[in-house]
């Protein structure tokens, strides 16, 4: 039941839960205009927990203007580099000290471990607003000598490019929202988040500490709402500078088009479909947990999960029974039991699609090699799944799942470097992994992989200094590092001469 999981939470999150379910704009909190709320459920149980308001275009008008005010007229755009920074750096202290109630809130409506969220997605995002701070007082433009020689003092200026509207999905709702927040604010724009409509508790907790730590009223809004109402409303708003957005390619498509009206900057962080490749020379008892976690981490419900496992036949039979050994002992529970490993699937939406993959990919003549069965009788709880034998062709192999499902398939020494290709042809670029113990072989294959981020030895890379995004339709631009500051930023030129002429 929903209350067996609310005694799970501490003290923090049960009492921010009685708070939460406003529309955050303008520094407080708001009903949406419409008066209308949606539910939050509890995946692991399926049951509602909680409602929220559900903003419309009406509310996204409130907070773009909120923004707006606040980027050209507030405080915010007066303040010094390094005053932006010392909030930014004061918003990732106020996130570590409430990191177990972010944890939790993330665990509840998520459904994901709450060992994962505290240790992965909450450490990761607070220890990332302390980088972002750092470059509030590095970003600079330079001085440039004109070809002409001509006497013109010509230099270039990076500013904030205004008004940002970021649009985040239920994964990594988190984690994902503070990859956009932290170097948004670092640059010194101003912002209207919308959360996923399954997950927007974590972000509601963030605008009340964006207000603890001292930041200007409509620097930060947020308006939960339905992706085709709110998001759509954002993504088209002739006021807003730049959309930056995380979800699936389709939408991802979708939210250029409505951009075009003002031709507003666009970053996309869309979906993958990424490869493992594990040569026979690998050093097998370490890639096992690395495969494992590489595809079955937030129940595979990660841009980056390796999907689709390329293993060399001589050591096959051993990597397949490994990795199915290890996700059998991954223990599955409820996101808010510290000991989970597996926990639900978001929604009953999510397991219904997850689950006609597996069946689609026995149908088109894979062999399910480990899992792919229901556990327990609520919620929406999947045993970790291997699908072997596939296919190029196959649906599983080619289209994201976004689950907890493994697609395999050996190859032989005649294929070693065609593989490289095959694991290249997907429409999806995120990230890639090699697993070989041959220095040459790892970065000849790392640098033929045709994705955004690359594991040798390992599939997860991510780091707050570290470039990420993806290739072809995994998206456009990079988050993290200086790249992400980029994003936020416009140069401008500037000639100036002593009077007169042209330069
Ligand atoms: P989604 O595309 O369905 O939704 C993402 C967000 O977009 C949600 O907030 C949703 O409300 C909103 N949205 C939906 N329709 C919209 C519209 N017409 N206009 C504006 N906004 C709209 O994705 P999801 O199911 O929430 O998340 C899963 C997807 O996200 C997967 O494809 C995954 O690979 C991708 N993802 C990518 C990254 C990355 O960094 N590349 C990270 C996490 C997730």
């Amino acid at each position: 039941r929903a209350e067996d999981t609310l005694a799970l939470l501490g003290a923090d999150a049960t009492a921010f839960l009685a708070r939460a379910g406003k529309l955050h704009i303008n520094g407080a909190w708001v009903d949406a205009t419409s008066g209308k709320t949606f539910a939050v459920t509890d995946p692991s149980t399926g049951e509602v927990f909680t409602h929220v308001a559900e903003g419309g275009s009406a509310d996204i008008d409130l907070a773009v203007a909120a923004a707006r005010a606040a980027f050209d007229h507030g405080p915010w755009s007066k303040l010094s580099p390094m005053e932006r920074s010392k909030l930014v750096w004061r918003l990732g202290d106020l996130i570590e000290k409430h990191a177990d109630e972010f944890a939790q809130l993330e665990a509840l409506d998520n459904g994901k471990p709450v060992t994962d969220a505290r240790m992965g997605d909450v450490t990761f995002s607070y220890e990332l607003f302390r980088y972002m701070a750092g470059w509030s007082t590095k970003i600079h433009g330079e001085t440039i000598p004109l070809t002409s020689g001509a006497p013109v003092h010509a230099y270039t200026l990076r500013e904030p490019v205004g008004v940002c509207g970021q649009i985040v999905p239920w994964n990594f709702s988190f984690m994902m929202m503070c990859w956009k927040v932290a170097p948004a604010l670092a640059a010194g724009c101003t912002i209207v988040l919308k959360p996923a409509e399954q997950t927007p508790l974590t972000a509601l907790r963030l605008a009340e500490l964006v207000v603890e730590a001292g930041f200007p009223p409509g620097v930060f809004n947020v308006v939960n709402g339905l992706g085709e109402t709110a998001g759509a409303a954002l993504a088209a708003h002739p006021r807003v500078d730049k959309i930056a957005f995380t979800g699936s390619t389709e939408v991802g498509k979708l939210i250029l088009d409505a951009a075009k009206g003002n031709l507003k900057k666009v970053s996309l962080e869309l979906g993958g479909k990424s490869p493992m490749i594990v040569y026979d020379d690998a050093d097998i008892e370490a890639a096992i947990p690395a495969l494992a976690y590489g595809c079955f981490y937030n129940m595979g419900q990660t841009c980056t999960a390796g999907t689709r496992l390329y293993v060399h036949e001589k050591v096959a039979d051993r990597v397949l029974a490994g990795v199915a050994e290890f996700a059998r002992g991954m223990k599955i529970g409820k996101g808010l039991d510290p000991a989970t490993q597996i926990g639900p699937l978001v929604s009953e939406e999510q397991f219904a699609r997850v689950t006609a993959y597996v069946e689609a990919g026995q149908r088109e003549g894979a062999k399910l090699y480990s899992g792919g069965q229901r556990h327990g009788t609520s919620g929406y709880f999947l045993e970790p799944t291997i699908l072997s034998e596939t296919t190029a062709d196959m649906s599983v192999v080619r289209e994201e799942i976004f689950g907890p499902v493994l697609v395999a398939r050996t190859f032989g020494d005649d294929e070693a470097e065609s593989i490289v290709d095959e694991a290249n042809a997907s429409i999806y670029g995120l990230a890639a992994s090699v697993f070989t113990r041959d220095v040459g072989r790892a970065h000849r294959v790392a640098k033929r992989l045709k994705a955004g981020t690359i594991g040798v030895n390992t599939h997860h890379v991510i780091d707050p200094a570290l470039p990420f995004g993806g290739f072809r339709q995994s998206g456009w631009g990079r988050e993290q590092g200086y790249e992400a500051i980029l994003l936020y930023t416009e140069v401008k030129s500037i000639g100036a001469t002593a009077g007169g002429g042209i330069c």
